[in-house]
């Protein structure tokens, strides 16, 4: 859907673009918090996409990024080198800057872009990752997708400051229909898994804005209890790596909540890799039961779970869906629930219990595995 973005830069900027490109939001099917921990997760494409649609700036201007995104049709108007904007546009200064450290943007290059999403924001489905990668992949068609998502990464963690991994803006880049991918965090290892199940995502409507908060305070966590468990493993660099036979040692050398954080990770990374071993195999009863596992390491010992993602999850269950999670760092935004083909019944009784706890819907939406980023025509064809 690149036509809102190419409408909006026509209409901004009264020129057509020169390039457009489309990036997906995600899902991970499993592997929470693991990703900064250099741990595996196993994300997928989803079929909602930001658009950007990209320009030189006005003759005349030098080093200026000026942006406006459909959410709110401002113009922001900012010398990209020179100062971080407020807001949404840091992570466009953000990709300019690194592709600017890669030798694909001047130094003294001028830019406009036009952004159209319908990834909804701080739902947990990565609407920044989805900027930030069809951004990039607009201005640099030349770069590979692992690249880009490095581009989009460094934009997000090193500029605009979110102590996000690197899942989302790899998953973005990297996405194929019909796949899962599971991503090695630490060892930059990608491989595809076909994903062809029926998946349910549940909108729990509660917002999270990961640029503070409870994601910052875990990753201080994560670090701090690397830190001490160098004391018993010298050679650890991530916490993901510590070995899992190993929990009776770690759980003596870790005072809570370090411990319930680092216990966590460390059996999520487990079961991340046991999970896309069972995928492969088509074992998907086994595999929802992983997501359910999962959740609730999620909700009692990485305490990023809220109570109405807990409602759903616990609605899914009782209703015979095959598993169900929170996804996407959690304290709110979305919920996945696994069912089978021919399942009529859990949606609607999830919807009820929902309901009947907060007054209100949640919407539920079919998921699909989809393509991951690439150009867009600016012509109908
Ligand atoms: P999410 O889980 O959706 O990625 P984040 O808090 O990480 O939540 O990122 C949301 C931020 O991304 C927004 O506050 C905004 O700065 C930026 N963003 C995402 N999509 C858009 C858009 N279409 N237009 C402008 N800004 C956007
Ligand atoms: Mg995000």
């Amino acid at each position: 859907m690149p036509r809102p973005a190419i409408d909006l830069f026509r209409k901004t900027f009264g020129t057509t673009p020169r390039a457009a490109a489309s990036a997906p939001g995600r899902v991970n099917l499993i592997g929470e918090h693991t990703d900064y921990n250099g741990g595996p997760v196993l994300p997928i494409a989803i079929a909602q996409r930001a658009t950007a649609a990209i320009g030189p700036g006005a003759p005349g201007d030098s080093g200026v990024l000026e942006a406006v995104s459909t959410r709110d049709n401002s113009v922001v108007r900012v010398k990209w080198q020179e100062e971080l904007p407020e807001g949404w546009a840091a992570y466009l200064a953000g990709v300019l800057r690194e592709l600017w450290s890669l030798d694909v943007v001047p130094p003294d290059g001028s830019v406009r872009i036009a952004v159209a999403s319908d990834v909804p924001i701080g739902a947990g489905l990565s609407s920044s990752a989805a900027l930030a990668v069809a951004a990039a992949t607009a201005l640099a068609p030349s770069l590979a997708p692992r690249q880009i998502a490095g581009v989009a990464f460094r934009a997000e963690h090193d500029h605009v400051g979110v102590r996000c991994g690197v899942m989302d803006q790899t998953i973005s880049a990297l996405g194929k229909r019909g796949h899962a991918l599971l991503f090695e965090c630490a060892s930059l290892e990608a491989t595809q898994i076909g994903f062809g199940a029926r998946l349910l995502l549940v909108d729990t409507g509660k917002r999270h804005d990961l640029s503070t908060g409870g994601l910052n305070q875990r990753r201080a966590e994560c670090e701090e209890a690397v830190k001490r468990l160098k004391i018993e493993l010298p050679e650890l660099a991530w916490l993901a790596s510590w070995p899992v036979e190993w929990l009776p040692r770690l759980k003596r050398a870790l005072r809570e909540p370090l411990r319930s954080r680092a216990v966590h990770v460390v059996s999520e990374t487990a079961r991340t890799r046991f999970a896309a071993q069972l995928l492969r195999q088509g074992k998907l009863k086994q595999f929802g039961k992983l997501l359910y596992e999962s959740h609730e390491s999620c909700r009692r010992l990485y305490e990023c779970s809220s109570p109405e993602l807990d409602t759903v999850v616990a609605a899914a269950k009782r209703a015979g869906a095959l598993g169900a999670r929170l996804t996407g760092a959690g304290w709110g935004g979305a919920a996945i629930v696994l069912v089978n083909k021919t399942d009529k019944k859990t949606a609607p009784a999830i919807q009820r219990a929902f309901e009947r706890a907060y007054g209100r819907p949640a919407p539920i939406s079919e998921v699909q595995a989809s393509a991951g980023a690439h150009a867009e025509r600016l012509y109908r064809q």
